[in-house]
C-alpha cells in the first residue's frame, strides 16, 4: 500500500483511471458472489480438423449473466478475477462443468459409434501456479471419469514466462497425469521459440489476429505456414482460431494446419445447443457444417 501510495504521488491524478480502478472494484464485488449466485456458466465452443470438418473437442469458455449489467465479457472480468484470486474457485468450476459435460456428450457419441471429444479448458497463471492446482485436477478427472488424455488445459506464452515461479515443475507435473496442453494466442505474446522445445505442448493456437489477414496479407499467411511447418517437424499439431468465413477455412487448411475454430464452424454457445453440431446424432452422409466447404 506504501509503494501505491508512492506511485499515485508521482503521478498526476488521472480521472479515467480512477475511473476504470473504481470499476474493477465493482466488478470484483460483484464477481465475488457470481458464482454462488449461478450467475457464471460455460459456453462451449467446437473444435473441428480441417479435414472433413469433423469436430474434434469443444474449448469451455466462461460466460458472466451479471443481474443489472447483462453479460460481461470475458475480456473484462477474466482480468479483475485473476487479480483478485477469484479465478481459483471460479476455474475449479470451469474445470468441473467442462468435464462432466464431455463425459456425458462421448456417452452420447458412443451410442452412436463416433469417437470421444476432447475438452479444453483455459487455465490462467495464477490457477496454474496455486498449491491445490495438481489435487484439483487429479480429483477432477477421477470423480467426471473422463480419461486425462482427454482433457487440454490452454495456457498462454506469458504462464511459460513464469518459469522462475515454478511454472515449468507445474508443468512437468501436469503432464506426468496424461492431461494434454496447447499454447493459446501463439503469436500475440513473447514467443519464444524455446517454449515449444522445453515444454510439451501438444497443439499450437494461431492467435485469430492472423486469420483475419488471411487473403490479403502476405505477412500472416507466411507466418502461419511457417508455424506449421515447425509443428510438424516438432510433432506438434496447429489449431487455427478465428476462422469466420470459408475462404478462410480452406486457406488455412491449404496452408497444413490441422485443427480450426471460429464463428464458421460455430460460435460459442450453451451445450443444450450444441448436440447436432457434435454429431450426437446417427452418421449423415452429407457435408456436416452448413456453409463451411471441405478441405480439397
Ligand atoms: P481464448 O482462449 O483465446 O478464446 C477464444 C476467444 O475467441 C473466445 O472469446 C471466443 O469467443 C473468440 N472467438 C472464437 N471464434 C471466433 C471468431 O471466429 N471470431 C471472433 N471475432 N472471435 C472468436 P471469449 O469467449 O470472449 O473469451 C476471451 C478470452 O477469455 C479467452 O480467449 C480466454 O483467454 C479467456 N477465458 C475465457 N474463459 C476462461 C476461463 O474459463 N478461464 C480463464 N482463465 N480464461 C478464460
Ligand atoms: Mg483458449
Ligand atoms: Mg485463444
Ligand atoms: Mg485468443
Amino acid at each position: 500500500a506504501a509503494k501505491d501510495a508512492g506511485r499515485a504521488q508521482r503521478r498526476h491524478y488521472d480521472p479515467a483511471e480512477a475511473r476504470r480502478r473504481t470499476e474493477r472494484e465493482g466488478l470484483a464485488a460483484d464477481l465475488g458472489i457470481a458464482l454462488a449466485e449461478g450467475q457464471l456458466w460455460v459456453a462451449y465452443q467446437p473444435l473441428v480438423r480441417l479435414v472433413g470438418n469433423e469436430p474434434v473437442g469443444v474449448e469451455a469458455l466462461l460466460r458472466w449473466d451479471h443481474p443489472t449489467r447483462g453479460p460481461v465479457s470475458p475480456a473484462t472480468f477474466i482480468p479483475v478475477a485473476e487479480e483478485s484470486g477469484l479465478i481459483v474457485p471460479i476455474g475449479a468450476f470451469v474445470l468441473r462443468q467442462a468435464c462432466a459435460q464431455v463425459v456425458a456428450w462421448n456417452a452420447l457419441r458412443q451410442h452412436h459409434g463416433r469417437p470421444p471429444l476432447h475438452a479444453s479448458v483455459n487455465v490462467s497463471a495464477r490457477q496454474l501456479l496455486a498449491p491445490e492446482f495438481l489435487d484439483l485436477l487429479e480429483r477432477t478427472i477421477r470423480d467426471s471419469g473422463l480419461p486425462a488424455e482427454l482433457l487440454t488445459l490452454e495456457i498462454t506464452e506469458s504462464v511459460l514466462l513464469d518459469s522462475v515461479n515454478g511454472a515449468a515443475d507445474r508443468i512437468e507435473q501436469i503432464a506426468a497425469t496424461g492431461v494434454r496442453l496447447a499454447l493459446d494466442d501463439f503469436g500475440t505474446g513473447y514467443s519464444s521459440l524455446s517454449y515449444l522445445r522445453r515444454f510439451p505442448v501438444e497443439t499450437i493456437k494461431v492467435d485469430r489476429s492472423f486469420t483475419a489477414g488471411l487473403g490479403h496479407s502476405d505477412a500472416d499467411e507466411a507466418i502461419i505456414s511457417a508455424v506449421v511447418s515447425l509443428a510438424d517437424r516438432l510433432g506438434r499439431r496447429v489449431l487455427v482460431e478465428g476462422i469466420e468465413t470459408p475462404d478462410q477455412a480452406r486457406h488455412v487448411a491449404r496452408l497444413g494446419a490441422h485443427l480450426g475454430q471460429g464463428d464458421l464452424y460455430g460460435r460459442p454457445t450453451v451445450a443444450d445447443q450444441l448436440h447436432g453440431m457434435l454429431l450426437i446424432a446417427p452418421p449423415d452422409p452429407r457435408p456436416v457444417l452448413d456453409g463451411a466447404v471441405p478441405a480439397a
